[in-house]
C-alpha cells in the first residue's frame, strides 16, 4: 500500500504524488495536522480556517474518486509509524515542500524515519522550485519547461480503504485565538476556480494600472496567492489557463483588446516570481532567520521600540496610509504588493525595528503567507539582501499616489472619514478634531533620512560587501528571464526584480 500525504497541495487534479501513487494500486490519502506546527509563531487562527475549507473541499473530491480523506491529528513520524504497524506500507508519496524552518525540520525527521523503515518517500515537484540546483543560470527556461507540461488528471477511481479519521481539532485545541479577521478568503478548490475564472474573463483587464493602490487592487489583482499556498490550485494549471487566455485575447479582433495582453504578460511574469522566490528559501533555509547579507548583521540589534511596535501592529502611527493598510490587512488578510512592501519598509526604515519580529506579524495576518515568497520580500523591503537597491516608501507621497482622494483611508480608518480632503495625508496639520487618531509617532523625513545614512553607511565602510553581495546574486540572483532568449551564458539582472550585481 502507498500513502499520499497531502500537504501544501490541497488538490487531486494535476497532482504528480497522487496520480504517480495511484498507479502502484491501493493508496490511503493522508492529510496530518500537526499541533506543534500550530504553536510556531507564524501560525495562525485564519490560516487555519482556510485550511479546513480546504480540507472539507479536497475530501469531497476524494470521496468521488472512491476513498475519503483520513485526518490524523498528533506528530508525524507517531502516524507514519501508526500506519505502517498496521498496513504494508511500501511508500509514502507527497509533494516536495519548501516551507518554514519547523516543517524542514520535521521533513528531516521522516525522512531519517523512512530510511530506517525502508519505506520509499518519493517527493515529485509540484512547481517550478528545483531542489538541490547546483546554478541559477537556466532556471527561467527550465521555469518554462515544468509549467509547459500536461496537468496531470486525478486518478479515475480510488479502492476504498477502512480507516478512522479525527475530526478535526477546534481553534481552541490548536492554540489559536481569534485574530481580528472579519472578511478572510474562503478556502477550497471551487473558490479559488471561480476567482481564476474572473480574473482572467472580467476583473483582470486593469491588472498592470490598478494592482499598486489598494483602492483597485482588491479586485484587479487575481486574489489566487492563498489559493496557490495551500495549493488548491497548482501553479501550472494557473499558468497554463492564463496561456490559454493569451491566445484567445489574441484572436480578438483589433481594437477589442483593450489592456488585456499586457495584463496577461504581467500577471504570468509574476507566477515565475512566486517560485523565484521559493527557489531561494529552498536553497537557503537560513533566510527565514538570518540577514541574506552579513554586512547587515549589525544593524537595528541594539533595541528594539516595543511602543513603535504595536503602534505599528494596531495601525495607530499617526500615518494614515500605513495604519489604513495594517487595519485592512488585520480585517482581510490581504494586502497587494505595493502596500504590503509600504508597511514592511515603514516598519524597517521608519521605525528602525529589526525585521525578524514584523515579519513574523505578518505572517500570521497574511492569509496567502508563503514563506519562500514572504522572507524574501521581508528582506527586500527592509534592505538586508545586498542584492536589491534600497527603496524606502515614503508614506505621505504613496498616499498622495495611490488614494489620492483618501477613499481606502476613510474606509478602514473611521477617525478621519470626515477630514478635509486637503489633510487626509496629514491630518496633523489640520485643526479639525481627528476623533483620537494619534499624532505622527516619527517625523517621516528625519526617520527616513536617518535610515538611509545608516544602511548606506554599512554598505560603504564594509570592504567585502561587493564580494559577498556578488556571490548572493550568482547564487540567488534572478537572470534575465524571457523563454525566447538565451540566459544561460550571460547573467543579465532582471529589472522586475530589480536584483543587481551590485
Ligand atoms: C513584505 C511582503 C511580503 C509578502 N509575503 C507574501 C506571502 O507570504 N505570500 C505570497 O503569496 N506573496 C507574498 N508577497 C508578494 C505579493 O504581495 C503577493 O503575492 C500578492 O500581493 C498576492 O496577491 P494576488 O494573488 O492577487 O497577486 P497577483 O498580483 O494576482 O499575482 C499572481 C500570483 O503571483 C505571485 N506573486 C505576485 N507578486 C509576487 C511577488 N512580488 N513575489 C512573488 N510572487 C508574487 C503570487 O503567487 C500571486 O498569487 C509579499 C510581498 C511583500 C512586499
Amino acid at each position: 500500500m502507498n500513502i499520499v500525504w497531502f500537504k501544501r497541495d490541497l488538490r487531486v487534479e494535476d497532482h504528480a504524488a497522487l496520480a504517480k501513487a495511484a498507479i502502484g494500486g491501493d493508496l490511503l490519502p493522508l492529510y496530518i495536522i500537526e499541533p506543534d506546527l500550530w504553536q510556531q509563531p507564524d501560525m495562525s487562527h485564519r490560516h487555519y480556517q482556510f485550511l479546513q475549507a480546504c480540507l472539507v473541499e479536497l475530501d469531497h473530491s476524494l470521496q468521488a474518486l472512491g476513498q475519503r480523506l483520513i485526518i490524523k491529528v498528533g506528530n508525524a513520524v507517531d502516524i507514519l509509524a501508526d500506519l505502517s504497524s498496521r498496513y504494508p506500507v511500501q511508500a509514502l508519496w507527497s509533494h516536495q515542500e519548501t516551507w518554514n524552518g519547523w516543517t524542514y525540520q520535521r521533513d528531516i525527521a521522516v525522512k531519517n524515519w523512512c530510511q530506517t523503515h525502508n519505506i520509499v518517500w518519493h517527493e515529485p515537484s509540484q512547481n517550478g522550485v528545483i531542489r538541490c540546483l547546483q546554478d541559477r543560470d537556466g532556471w527561467a527556461k527550465r521555469w518554462y519547461q515544468q509549467m509547459q507540461k500536461p496537468t496531470r488528471p486525478a486518478p479515475a477511481t480510488l479502492t476504498p480503504m477502512v480507516e478512522a479519521s479525527d475530526t478535526l481539532p477546534s481553534f481552541e485545541e490548536l492554540g489559536l485565538e481569534e485574530d481580528g479577521a472579519s472578511y478572510i478568503q474562503v478556502g477550497g478548490r471551487s473558490e479559488g476556480l471561480k476567482l481564476l475564472d474572473s480574473f482572467l474573463n472580467q476583473r483582470g483587464e486593469g491588472y498592470t494600472k490598478e494592482m499598486s493602490s489598494p483602492v483597485t487592487a482588491f479586485d484587479s489583482c487575481s486574489r489566487l496567492s492563498a489559493h496557490l499556498a495551500f495549493g488548491t490550485l497548482s501553479i501550472r494549471e494557473v499558468f497554463q489557463a492564463c496561456e490559454q487566455r493569451k491566445r484567445e485575447i489574441k484572436q480578438m479582433p483589433w481594437g477589442t483588446k483593450g489592456q488585456w495582453s499586457k495584463a496577461m504578460r504581467s500577471f504570468s511574469g509574476r507566477l515565475r516570481w512566486h517560485c523565484h522566490f521559493i527557489q531561494k528559501l529552498e536553497d537557503e533555509s537560513r533566510f527565514e532567520f538570518e540577514n541574506m547579507h552579513p554586512a547587515y548583521d549589525a544593524l537595528r540589534v541594539d533595541s528594539f521600540n516595543e511602543d513603535f511596535f504595536i503602534a505599528w501592529q494596531q495601525g495607530r502611527t499617526g500615518y494614515p496610509m500605513v495604519d489604513a493598510c495594517m487595519r485592512a490587512l488585520t480585517a482581510t488578510g490581504w494586502l497587494n504588493f505595493r502596500m504590503r512592501a509600504m508597511v514592511m519598509s515603514f516598519a524597517s526604515y521608519h521605525l528602525w525595528l529589526h525585521w525578524r519580529r514584523p515579519a513574523l506579524h505578518l505572517a500570521t495576518l497574511f492569509t496567502d503567507y508563503e514563506p519562500g515568497i514572504h522572507y524574501s520580500q521581508i528582506q527586500m523591503q527592509s534592505g538586508t539582501t545586498g542584492i536589491n537597491a534600497i527603496r524606502i516608501y515614503n508614506p505621505i507621497k504613496q498616499g498622495l499616489d495611490q488614494d489620492p482622494e483618501g477613499v481606502f483611508i476613510r474606509q478602514w480608518v473611521p477617525e478621519l472619514r470626515d477630514i478635509d480632503q486637503a489633510f487626509v495625508h496629514t491630518p496633523w496639520l489640520a485643526s479639525a478634531d481627528t476623533h483620537g487618531y494619534p499624532m505622527p509617532i516619527v517625523d517621516e523625513k528625519i526617520a527616513r533620512k536617518a535610515a538611509a545614512s545608516q544602511i548606506y553607511g554599512m554598505r560603504k565602510n564594509n570592504a567585502t560587501f561587493r564580494e559577498t553581495a556578488q556571490q548572493i546574486f550568482t547564487k540567488h540572483g534572478s537572470r534575465k528571464s524571457a523563454p525566447s532568449r538565451r540566459v544561460a551564458k550571460k547573467r543579465v539582472p532582471s529589472k522586475a526584480q530589480g536584483e543587481l550585481p551590485l
